[in-house]
């Protein structure tokens, strides 16, 4: 074993999107940073299956590379989506606009996304990436970090400081778990994930229209097209794990093709071998997970997926890391780089926006289920479309208020809140689903719509205090 003081000033665990973008920022400001990541570096090996292949990135993702000068060149390998692309189950299809401006979010590979970062990090020579170094543990009292080498040596660091890059199964908040006042939390979702791949057509074309997000919605599963810049799409299904309809269920190839075939045959027509693919492995679980606090002793930090780690139904969790990576490089530059007062205010104005976004997430997906299995959801949906159509500042779709803009995760919770109740007592009328033609119900809900203005910072404080941490659901509480 060698013990020997770390010569950079920070040290990063984890060199995903998340630990290469935040060195990046670093080493714009001076520092020296150190990133010590568990796999080989994935632009000499790279890594077969892993997680999900295409990544979206929205406004807040952005804002993060923006803040690194990467947009351009990110955006440069990005597809845009302008929609939802909806396929019934008899092959009709719905185009969704994400709104009526035309934003749109970006479908990007996430392997190329990671390999490209890295390219950039090491053109900084502040910036040294030791891959083979996986993290075994940290201790906050002694200040070290406990790294072993792909070739079995340890090394024993003492950085000046630690930023926990390292993911959902984070090995540095592991440790952690020891310290009394951390605490942590993960709920494991009932539905896994699996990809698959749509190739071009024989004519060398996208098989689906590329500028849209494709949705097969079925039961309480759905599948996902994603297009990629070769003119293949992936494709991502979810699905429950056990159950009537689930991957479970689905166990021989007769049983899938069947399924496939009555549910979305127009995607089953452009895939090769799907029980192939299908079959080839196993799915995936999904996960939400929190924890606090995220800054222990001035000295370490979590962030991004280690800090919260959300299920992918809003396409948030990297868009929230690369937001966690600007907000800290904008604490350093108002803290004059005092880090336990940059980390101070980091965690401040993070930590309660991770809890919200992973509730939102989860919640997002609670509602799709529901929909589908709720005929008087339909009424629901119909009835929020309309609202937002009456006044589109006023009740604007969750959805657009997380992807397309930056407002604090927090108060687009109780914003959702307010609307939610809203929904609840306009669903709560007499025969609502016979009377959305009926001027009085429209004339109510526009004396409500009124209400919705203005969120102010006490009603949000007041939901979070209702709700501690790992309660997960500050919209689900109060609907
Ligand atoms: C199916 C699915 C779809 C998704 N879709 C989207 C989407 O469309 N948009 C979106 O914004 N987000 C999406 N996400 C979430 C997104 O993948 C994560 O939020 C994002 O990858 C987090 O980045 P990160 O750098 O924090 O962590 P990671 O990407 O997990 O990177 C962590 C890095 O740390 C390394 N590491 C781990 N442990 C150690 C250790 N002990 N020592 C050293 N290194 C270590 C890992 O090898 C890895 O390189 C999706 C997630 C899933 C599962």
């Amino acid at each position: 074993m060698t013990t020997r003081a770390c010569r950079r000033d920070v040290t990063i665990v984890g060199a995903g999107p998340v630990g290469i973008v935040l060195a990046i920022l670093l080493a714009q400001r001076g520092y020296e940073v150190d990133v010590y990541e568990g796999h080989p570096d994935p632009r000499v090996n790279p890594r077969p299956g892993g997680r999900s292949i295409n990544l979206t990135l929205a406004e807040r993702g952005w804002q993060g590379l923006r803040a690194a000068g990467l947009e351009d060149v990110i955006k440069a390998m990005s597809l845009p989506l302008r929609g939802r692309m909806i396929h019934a189950a008899d092959g009709e299809l719905r185009f969704h606009p994400y709104t009526p401006a035309g934003d749109s979010i970006y479908s990007v590979p996430r392997s190329e996304l990671t390999k490209r970062l890295l390219d950039f990090a090491e053109e900084y020579p502040e910036v040294s990436i030791r891959f083979g170094h996986h993290c075994r543990a940290v201790d906050v009292e002694a200040c070290t970090v406990s790294i072993v080498t792909s070739g079995g040596e340890r090394i024993d660091a003492r950085p000046s400081r630690v930023l926990a890059a390292d993911g959902a199964f984070s090995s540095v908040r592991r440790s952690l778990l020891r310290n009394p006042g951390f605490s942590f939390y993960q709920r494991l979702s009932p539905i896994s994930y699996r990809e698959l791949r749509v190739p071009p057509t024989a004519a060398g074309e996208f098989a689906f229209a590329p500028h849209a997000l494709h949705l097969w919605p079925r039961g309480e599963g759905m599948i996902v097209g994603f297009p990629n810049l070769d003119r293949s799409f992936t494709i991502s299904v979810f699905m429950p794990t056990q159950g009537e309809t689930s991957f479970a269920s689905l166990s021989d190839r007769r049983t899938l093709e069947a399924f496939m075939f009555t549910s979305c045959g127009d995607l089953l027509a452009h895939m090769d071998d799907v029980a192939h693919d299908f079959f080839n492995g196993t799915p995936a679980p999904l996960l939400s997970s929190g924890c606090a606090p995220w800054v222990h002793g001035g000295w370490l930090a979590l962030i991004g997926d280690a800090a919260h780690t959300l299920v992918p139904f809003l396409g948030q969790g990297l868009n929230a890391g690369l937001e966690d990576c600007r907000t800290l490089a904008e604490c350093l530059d108002d803290a004059n780089d005092r880090w336990d007062k940059a980390l101070a205010v980091f965690e401040d104005e993070r930590l309660a926006n991770g809890e919200a976004v992973i509730g939102l997430a989860e919640k997002h997906f609670d509602e799709l289920a529901r929909g589908a299995r709720d005929p008087l959801f339909l009424v629901r949906r119909v009835i929020e479309e309309r609202l937002h159509a009456i006044a589109p500042d006023r009740f604007v779709p969750l959805y657009t208020m997380v992807a397309f803009g930056s407002r604090p995760y927090r108060e687009i919770a109780a914003v959702r809140a307010r609307q939610e109740a809203l929904l609840d007592r306009l669903m709560s009328v007499p025969d609502i689903g016979d009377r959305l033609h009926d001027e009085e119900i429209w004339r109510l809900a526009r004396s409500e719509l009124n209400a919705l203005e203005t969120v102010d910072e006490s009603l949000v404080s007041d939901l979070e205090e209702a709700l501690p941490l790992g309660a997960l659901h500050p919209v689900a509480t109060v609907t």
